[in-house]
């Protein structure tokens, strides 16, 4: 069975380098969002990074530049007595979700979902009535 084990072998290397790679290009593609708490919003926000304003379990409302590059801010109500109202979470890995997804009514129209750090972007409209994006 030399052969067989030589042969999984040189697969698993294979696998691994792709799998590399892979993690590489996603890694460059999505950049993790930088998660700041502050007391107020500050006149320029940096990019790939959401300010949330407030003290824990009180946080008020998040902002971050619009992920598609357009550099509009986006402001988000985090009250829940206020509507439309998004909430964050952060996990144990100390990254962060908003839910529901944000879906800009003006301007560029971008729709996404950020989950873990990590912006996802939703399709067009056309999706939207899809059970994946009801959910949110
Ligand atoms: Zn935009």
């Amino acid at each position: 069975m030399k052969w067989f084990v030589s042969i999984a072998e040189s697969v698993r290397r294979r696998v691994d380098r792709l799998r590399r790679r892979l993690t590489a290009r996603v890694r460059r593609a999505a950049p993790r969002l930088r998660y700041e708490r502050v007391d107020e919003f500050p006149d320029r926000l940096k990019p790939v990074t959401l300010y949330v304003a407030g003290e824990e379990p009180h946080v008020w409302a998040a902002a971050m530049l619009c992920p598609c590059g357009c550099g509009d801010v986006i402001e988000l109500n985090l009250l829940e007595q206020a509507s439309p109202c998004w909430s964050v979470r952060q996990h144990r890995d100390s990254t962060v979700s908003l839910t529901p997804s944000v879906w800009r009514t003006k301007g560029c129209r971008s729709h996404f979902i950020l989950r873990n750090s990590r912006i996802e972007w939703c399709r067009s409209r056309d999706d939207y009535s899809s059970r994946r994006l009801r959910r949110h």
